[in-house]
């Protein structure tokens, strides 16, 4: 089992690995950095359609809504290791 929910409690976000950057919450989906995760939270939930529980990719944390998407996905990642 590969595939990786996220629950309730993990909308989906990153942090930046740039201290300086004070928008340090990014959102996978689209991409926007915000400065609070609620804020985040927020963009996720009602700008970015991305409250719903989704398939993410365990290897680049991308979201997907089919698991057969998902799944031709990762074949990308384990020809890139080859
Ligand atoms: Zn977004
Ligand atoms: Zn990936």
């Amino acid at each position: 089992m590969k595939y990786f929910f996220l629950s309730a409690m993990g909308l989906p976000y990153l942090r930046s690995h740039t201290s300086a950057d004070a928008y340090r919450h990014k959102c996978f989906v689209c991409g926007k950095c915000y400065k609070t995760r609620s804020k985040l939270n927020r963009h996720a939930r009602y700008e970015c359609g991305a409250s719903r529980n989704q398939l993410q990719c365990w290897v680049c944390g991308r979201m997907f809504s089919r698991p057969d998407n998902l799944r031709q996905h990762e074949c990308l990642h384990a020809m890139q290791r080859l």
